[in-house]
């Protein structure tokens, strides 16, 4: 097909086509492993133009993906000869903080929603890597270090303007469709491009506590132990994530432990800086840590601590998985698996959940699993890019299934891999995803939006 006149009426972005200046900058996305080629990249500015490109999608019958921040891990934000509804340009951020609300552009990125909310101590409960886009993130549930304290990402969602795949713009919220609400509060892009996000702040005060340490692997048992006693039991005010890596070569790691396995147990604690110490005392107490960075720090350098350990570009392949409580075997699994880890950048993560997030009721959003009592997050990533990534993408799934009977049900929507169909709807479990499709057939009956953690309108 040969389109002669690319830019429709009504769009006023950048149109870039292979070999324009930007458009290979523009293909790329976090995961390196993608390498897609889309006939046209649509850089929108205004909701006028995403409507403006959704009907040039579907009058030309183009494959539409959809672009916040591009962290998609199986790279869903870029298709290969279609279209991309490219919305990084729409930066917008307004902060009331009067009314604690914020209206957050498609385009915006945590590291900028977190600078601009923390200005007047507040904070919507976002990613843990900064330059993960707030779009995708909060539409398919978004899970960090005030979850415990104030629920998902999802869940600070109280209003949107959703462009549709017929071109028209909804404003949605509790009073104007409700329904559609719900979908967004984690049933991902599948009901339209979400051109305005506006969210529910939280006080987050300046400095809050928190940080990491890390523990020689001949410790890991017991440094996993403590971990899980404490977020057994833990205050809603901390979020806690242990994660097994290889030490880096940073000048705060000693000499002797780095390119070593270590086990790393990182803290955020929401509330006064005296408070957190004492409340992460017991992941100090077993042992002296080899390195201890957790004391007073800005949410805005909690939010950007372990950046380094998740670099653009590189290519990556993950695995996870809710899981209930976890015993001693679960832990001798999880130092195992670990030790198999094919590449110094690769680890394996434990998240524990609770607090906020169960205590929200199950059918009030469409993200399922709120009574998941950890997070399961297994990541391969590798520095070779002429590397296919067979051997590592084997170990993550040979350690996702030594660690399936600790399941809680499925995995984590905004962490599936390309794992097929029936992955994505157990991670919604049956009365959501029959509630997603009713929702799918009114909004996107053709399925337009297909190129996404996708519920067809067919079911
Ligand atoms: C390094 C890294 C760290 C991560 N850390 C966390 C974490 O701490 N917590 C967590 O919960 N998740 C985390 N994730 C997973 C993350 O939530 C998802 O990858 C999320 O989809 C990324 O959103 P994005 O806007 O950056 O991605 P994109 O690739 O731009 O989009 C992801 C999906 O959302 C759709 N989409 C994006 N914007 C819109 C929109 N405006 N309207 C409709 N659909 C849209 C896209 O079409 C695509 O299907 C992480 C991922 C990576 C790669």
């Amino acid at each position: 097909m040969t389109l002669l006149h690319p830019a429709p009426t009504g769009f006023a972005g950048t149109m870039l086509r292979p070999g324009d200046d930007g458009y290979e900058q523009a293909r790329r996305v976090w995961n390196g492993a993608i390498d897609r080629r889309p006939a046209f990249v649509a850089r929108c500015r205004s909701t006028t133009d995403v409507a403006a490109m959704v009907r040039f999608g579907v009058r030309h019958g183009l494959p539409i993906a959809v672009r916040g921040g591009g962290h998609s891990i199986p790279g869903l934000s870029v298709c290969e000869g279609g279209l991309v509804i490219d919305l990084s340009p729409m930066k917008a951020i307004a902060v009331d903080p009067v009314r604690r609300r914020a209206d957050v552009g498609p385009g915006v990125l945590w590291a900028e929603f977190d600078r601009a909310a923390q200005e007047h101590g507040l904070a919507v409960p976002g990613g843990e890597i900064s330059d993960t886009g707030v779009a995708g993130l909060t539409l398919g549930g978004g899970v960090g270090w005030l979850s415990r304290a104030y629920g998902l990402a999802c869940d600070s969602l109280v209003a949107a303007e959703v462009v549709t795949a017929d071109g028209s713009v909804l404003h949605v919220d509790e009073q104007d469709d409700p329904e559609l609400l719900w979908g967004l509060r984690g049933g991902g892009g599948n009901f339209g491009v979400v051109t305005r996000f506006t969210f529910r702040l939280y006080p987050v005060p300046v400095p809050m506590y928190g940080g990491m340490l890390l523990h020689p692997i001949e410790r890991g048992g017991e440094a996993l132990r403590a971990f899980l006693d404490l977020g057994a039991d833990a205050p809603d005010e901390l979020g806690l994530n242990a994660a097994i890596i290889t030490a880096p070569p940073a000048p705060f790691v000693p000499p002797e432990l780095q390119g070593r396995p270590v086990v790393a147990l990182a803290a955020g604690y929401v509330g006064p800086p005296a408070e957190g110490e004492a409340a992460v005392r017991p992941l100090r107490q077993f042992a002296p840590p080899a390195v201890d960075l957790l004391g007073p720090m800005p949410y805005t350098a909690l939010q950007s601590i372990v950046d380094e350990a998740a670099p653009p570009g590189l290519p990556a392949y993950v695995r996870s998985e809710w899981l209930g409580p976890l015993d001693d075997a679960a832990i001798d699994t999880l130092l195992d698996r670990a030790a198999g880890m094919t590449s110094p950048l690769s680890q394996v993560l434990v998240r524990i959940m609770g607090g906020a997030v169960g205590r929200v009721a199950p059918d009030a959003t469409a993200f399922r699993y709120r009574e998941a009592a950890a997070m399961l997050t297994l990541a391969a990533v590798w520095t070779d890019p002429a590397d296919q990534g067979e051997e590592h993408r084997a170990w993550t799934r040979r350690s996702w299934e030594a660690l399936r009977p600790w399941s809680a049900g499925g995995g984590y929507v905004n962490h599936l891999c390309g794992e097929g169909p029936g992955r994505v709807r157990e991670a919604y479990g049956e009365r959501t995803w029959a509630r997603l499709v009713a929702l799918k057939r009114r909004l996107d009956p053709g399925n337009v939006f297909h190129l996404n953690q996708n519920v067809p309108p067919e079911g």
